[in-house]
């Protein structure tokens, strides 16, 4: 038998078996699943998850998935997942995986995108991007409400707001196709003029979407002051 210091039983890179606690509908298409974790660790604000699924003729299929959860949550992490439905294991999770159930998960993972405690933050998200943000969202409440954050978050429709209960006054949504009955804030695309006036010049940008949401609000960022050195991105898919 291999014989592991404490420290080497919870390194990063090992897979575990962890098991689902919970799972909460946040939208049609997107899930929050709360997993258990025998051997977690505490994450950084902005980390993802390695999943891996085993079919019985051992192919096996591992996404990426970031923690919407704060650290704080001692010996479990959530992660949110948005149902791509040509997709391979993210259907998987929501049409298949049931309270009690067993996934292999290895984490936390990424260096660069994690919040750690910069002030002010500027969060930028678009759809399912919003998922590390909320993380650092969540995290900076509980352990630093002092600290100045912002989150823009672009969404489709007022069925495509992930967290709805959960967003505070820190929180500017636009949509960009349909609207709630008698909006009156933000509607269409993100661009200078909304990003300007979130963006202070000293903060540091955090911005989490498709590939293409990213590029468009990285530009927009660059445009309004904000340096390249204080913008950090995480994509997540393909398309825009
Ligand atoms: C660091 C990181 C963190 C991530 N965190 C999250 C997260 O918190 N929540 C989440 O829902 N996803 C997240 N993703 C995306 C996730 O890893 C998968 O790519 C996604 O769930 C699709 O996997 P799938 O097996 O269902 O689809 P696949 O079988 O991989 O793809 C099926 C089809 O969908 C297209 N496609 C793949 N991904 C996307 C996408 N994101 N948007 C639109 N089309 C797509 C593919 O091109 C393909 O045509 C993250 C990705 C990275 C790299």
């Amino acid at each position: 038998m291999e014989r592991l210091t404490p420290v080497a039983q919870r390194a990063p890179g090992r897979w575990q078996i962890a098991t689902v606690k919970a799972i909460k509908a946040e939208t049609p298409r997107v899930k929050s699943f709360r997993l258990e974790l025998p051997m977690w660790m505490p994450h950084l604000p902005g980390q993802h998850y390695d999943v891996r699924l085993t079919a019985p003729d051992g192919y096996q299929a591992q996404r990426s998935y970031s923690v919407a959860s704060s650290p704080l949550d001692e010996g479990e992490i959530e992660l949110t997942i948005d149902r791509i439905a040509d997709g391979e294991v993210s259907p998987y999770f929501h049409d298949v995986v049931v309270v009690g159930d067993r996934v292999e998960v290895r984490g936390p993972f990424a260096s660069y995108f994690v919040w750690r405690g910069e002030s002010p933050a500027l969060l930028v998200g678009g759809g399912s991007g919003v998922v590390p943000l909320m993380a650092m969202l969540r995290h900076r409440r509980r352990a630093m409400p002092e600290a100045e954050m912002r989150l823009l978050y672009s969404v489709r429709g007022p069925d495509d707001v992930i967290y709805a209960d959960e967003l505070g006054e820190e929180t500017v949504v636009t949509y960009t196709r349909a609207t709630p009955p008698g909006w009156t804030g933000h509607t269409g695309r993100i661009d200078a003029e909304l990003v300007a006036s979130l963006a202070e010049p000293t903060a540091t940008a955090f911005v989490c979407g498709s590939n293409g949401f990213v590029e468009a609000a990285t530009r927009l960022l660059m445009e309004v002051g904000v340096p390249a050195e204080r913008i950090r991105t995480e994509r997540y898919g393909p398309t825009g």
